[in-house]
């Protein structure tokens, strides 16, 4: 029984709009990469080309017998057939053997239908799971970010992914209040792209607006008007050339302005909806923020004067998901009750 016994291969799964994280239990993340597949399209055959990395490579800039499909992209699945590809290959690429079977635990949005549910469980059960488990987005995500879930106190987590912003309230271990706005990082991209389209006649790709997003991105006006700045090329939509301009953070925080708007309002209304006593605790001890969209500069501090509430950013905020799903996983015996096996 030497070697199997060391390292159980028991998964925890965080599979976002845009990225996918293995957990391995005993050994913690060992596994992040974009949630993309990149197909093959002949004679009406579909064949998987790449998955994660190297199919993102290929976003945007694929010939017409490839295509590169982000099966959850529109907050939950959007391509079943294609989302079952990308776990499986996840799965395999981390447990290359298979015996023993894994138990796998994976995360799912507060908001999935129960269709989509089983069809995640299926997927993982065809992968060659001997059990599978799923667990709500939110309550993975304040685990990961080290909130004190199940305390009989309001705690509010904010989790900004790439398709999605789940905002939910718990207490004693579970879910109070949840509500999922379709406003994440894609709709931030959206933003940048229609902003250049229109402001600076720039056609930019999907690529290069999250880029421009990454490096100076930012939540608020900087103090001076205009902020740091980046040269970006695109298309010259008056004449169809490729174009150089230089943009600034400034255009990049008016160009924003929608989406970061929009979170704030769900963080309002969450709060409006939550009883009083769990809100009052919210007021006292702030809201947490996870996920990739939370290291959109000065997110925090747009959202702490347009809210009024402390905020802060979870450390390792995109990991949080994975992280707390694989805590559920470690310590199942005492978070049991956050694991559904069975529906
Ligand atoms: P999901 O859970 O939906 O897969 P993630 O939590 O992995 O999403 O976050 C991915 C999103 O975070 C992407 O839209 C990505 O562009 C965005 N992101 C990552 N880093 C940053 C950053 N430094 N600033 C702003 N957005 C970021
Ligand atoms: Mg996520």
């Amino acid at each position: 029984m030497w070697g199997f016994g060391l390292f159980s291969p028991d998964m925890a799964i965080d599979l976002g709009t845009a990225n996918t994280l293995v957990y391995v239990k005993g050994r913690g993340i060992v596994l992040s990469e974009p949630s993309v597949v990149a197909y093959h399209v002949k004679d009406g055959v579909k064949k998987v080309l790449a998955v994660g990395e190297d199919a993102k490579l290929m976003l945007g800039r694929t010939p017409g017998s490839i295509e590169a499909i982000r099966p959850m992209r529109e907050g939950v699945i959007a391509d079943f057939d294609v989302a079952e590809e990308m776990i499986k290959h996840f799965i395999r690429k981390v447990h290359k053997r298979s015996w023993p079977k894994p138990k796998i635990i994976v995360c799912v949005p507060h908001g999935a239908t129960p269709v989509e549910k089983r069809a995640i469980r299926q997927s993982v059960l065809s992968a060659g799971a001997k059990r599978a488990g799923l667990i709500a987005e939110p309550i993975a995500a304040a685990i990961g970010a080290g909130m004190p879930i199940t305390d009989p106190t309001g705690n509010m987590v904010v989790d900004i992914g790439g398709g999605t912003t789940e905002v939910a309230v718990l207490s004693l271990g579970d879910i109070v209040y949840a509500r999922s706005v379709r406003v994440g990082g894609d709709r931030m991209d959206e933003a940048i792209i229609s902003y250049l389209r229109r402001q600076h006649n720039l056609l930019v790709g999907e690529s290069t607006a999250e880029r421009i997003k990454t490096s100076i991105g930012t939540a608020r006006m900087p103090d001076d008007g205009r902020g740091q700045t980046m040269m970006i090329r695109g298309r010259d939509l008056l004449n169809g050339v490729p174009k150089e301009t230089e943009i600034t953070q400034a255009q990049i925080a008016e160009a924003l302005a929608e989406p970061v708007q929009q979170i704030c309002e769900a963080v309002m209304s969450a709060l409006e909806a939550t009883p009083p006593d769990l809100a009052a605790d919210i007021v006292d001890r702030g809201v947490m923020l996870t996920g990739g969209g939370a290291l959109l500069g000065e997110l925090d501090l747009a959202l702490r004067e347009q809210t009024g509430l402390a905020i802060s950013v979870a450390d390792e905020s995109l990991n949080c998901v994975a992280l707390g799903t694989g805590r559920a996983l470690e310590y199942e015996k005492q978070l049991r009750h956050v694991i559904d096996y069975d529906s």
